[in-house]
C-alpha cells in the first residue's frame, strides 16, 4: 500500500510498504480520510517520531478485513478512532519528546490502510459524514476546552488566534451563552470564518492594539475568559494582560519553543492559567462530541478548507508550517 513515511525532521516521502496485516482482536481498515493535526506538524517539525513511522490518527474508513476472534464487526462497517470509557491507558507522566518515538508503534493513517484494534474504534453513526468523522477528534478538543475555561452565561470571551480548532470553540461558547465574543487574527482566511461562525469583533494584531481595543469594548475590564491559541512567542502574556481581574486564560497553544511571560505586565489581574492539550480529553469528552456532531449542533465542515491527495502531503505540511504562505483552515487527506 502506500503510505506518507516520516524519514526525517521536516521530510515525509510517500512509498509503497506491506499493507498491516490485523492481529487478534484488529480490523483492517481502508482509509477514506485522515485529518492533519497540530500535534502531527509538531513531530514532524521537531522529529518528535522515529523514522519509518507512518503519522496520522484522525481517521474514518471502511472495515475491509477481519482479524481472528472479532465479533462486533463487519466488512463494510464505516468505522473510526474512538476513546472508550476504560478503554485508555493510566496518565503516566511522559515526555512526549521522548514516548511517541518509538518505532515500534503500530502505522498511522496517512495511508491506505490502518490495522486497527477494536478495542479503540467505533461504527460511525448515520448521521456522521466520513468528513465529519474525521473532524471528531479536533471537535472533542474545542469542546474540552471550552468546558475547561468554565465559562458562565454572560461572560465576555476572546480568542488569540483562530484556528481550526478555535473556529470549533467559538460556536461552542456562542452556545454557551457567551456575551460577547471577541477573536486576535492576522490570517484573512481564519478571521474571515471567526466572524462567520459567531465572534462579535476580529482584530489584526498586526495592525492594532488587540488589547486596548478589547478592554475598551468591555467597558475596562477585559474579558472574562481568554483561549490562547496562537502558539506565538508572546501571545499567552497578551492573554494574560488582557483578561479580567482573577478571570480565566486556557492555553491550547503547544510551544514548540521557549515564550515570554513577564508577569509584572499582568500579576495584579491574577488571572487563573490553565493549559489543555487534547491529550487530557476524557472518554466522556468524546461522548459529548459524538453527541453534538450527531445532532449537528457545531459546523465542523465549515472548518474544512481542503482536502490533499496522499501524494501532497509534504508540501502540504511545509505550507501548514509557514504563516505567512498558509491560507488553509483544517485539511483532510484522502489517501
Ligand atoms: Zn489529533
Amino acid at each position: 500500500m502506500k503510505a506518507a513515511v516520516f524519514k526525517k525532521t521536516g521530510f515525509m516521502a510517500v512509498e509503497e510498504i506491506p499493507t498491516p496485516v490485523p492481529r487478534a482482536n484488529e480490523v483492517l481498515v481502508k482509509i477514506k480520510y485522515c485529518g492533519i493535526c497540530g500535534t502531527d506538524l509538531h513531530n514532524y517539525s521537531f522529529g518528535i517520531t522515529a523514522p519509518g513511522r507512518v503519522l496520522g490518527h484522525e481517521w474514518c474508513g471502511v472495515i475491509t478485513e477481519l482479524g481472528k476472534g472479532v465479533k462486533d464487526f463487519s466488512m463494510g462497517d464505516r468505522v473510526m478512532l474512538y476513546k472508550h470509557e476504560g478503554g485508555s491507558s493510566p496518565r503516566l507522566r511522559l515526555n512526549p519528546r521522548a514516548s511517541y518515538s518509538s518505532p515500534s508503534r503500530r502505522t498511522g493513517a496517512y495511508a491506505e490502510y490502518i490495522a486497527a484494534s477494536t478495542s479503540r474504534i467505533i461504527r460511525i453513526p448515520d448521521e456522521v459524514s466520513d468528513k465529519q468523522a474525521a473532524t471528531l477528534e479536533p471537535l472533542v478538543a474545542a469542546i474540552h476546552a471550552v468546558r475547561l475555561g468554565q465559562i458562565k452565561i454572560s461572560d465576555t470571551v476572546a480568542f488569540i488566534g483562530a484556528g481550526p480548532i478555535a473556529l470549533l470553540m467559538i460556536q461552542r461558547v456562542r452556545q454557551a451563552g457567551a456575551r460577547a465574543v471577541y477573536v486576535s487574527e492576522p490570517a484573512k482566511e481564519r478571521a474571515t470564518k471567526a466572524a462567520e461562525l459567531g465572534a462579535d469583533q476580529v482584530f489584526n494584531p498586526f495592525e492594532e492594539d488587540v488589547i486596548a481595543e478589547i478592554v475598551k469594548l468591555t467597558g475596562g475590564k477585559g474579558p472574562d475568559i481568554v483561549y490562547e491559541c496562537a502558539a506565538a512567542k508572546n501571545t499567552l502574556n497578551q492573554a494574560c494582560q488582557l483578561v479580567a481581574r482573577n478571570g480565566r486564560v486556557t492555553c491550547l497553544a503547544v510551544y514548540q519553543e521557549p515564550i515570554i511571560l513577564t508577569p509584572l505586565d499582568w500579576y495584579t489581574m491574577q488571572p487563573e492559567i490553565k493549559f489543555t492539550t487534547n491529550g487530557d480529553s476524557t472518554p466522556f469528552d468524546w461522548e459529548i462530541g459524538m453527541e453534538v456532531m450527531i445532532k449537528g449542533q457545531i459546523d465542523v465542515e465549515t472548518t474544512i478548507s481542503t482536502i490533499i491527495p496522499l501524494h501532497e502531503i509534504q508540501e502540504t505540511f511545509q505550507t501548514l508550517l509557514d504563516p505567512s504562505k498558509n491560507t488553509m483552515l483544517r485539511v483532510l487527506v484522502k489517501p
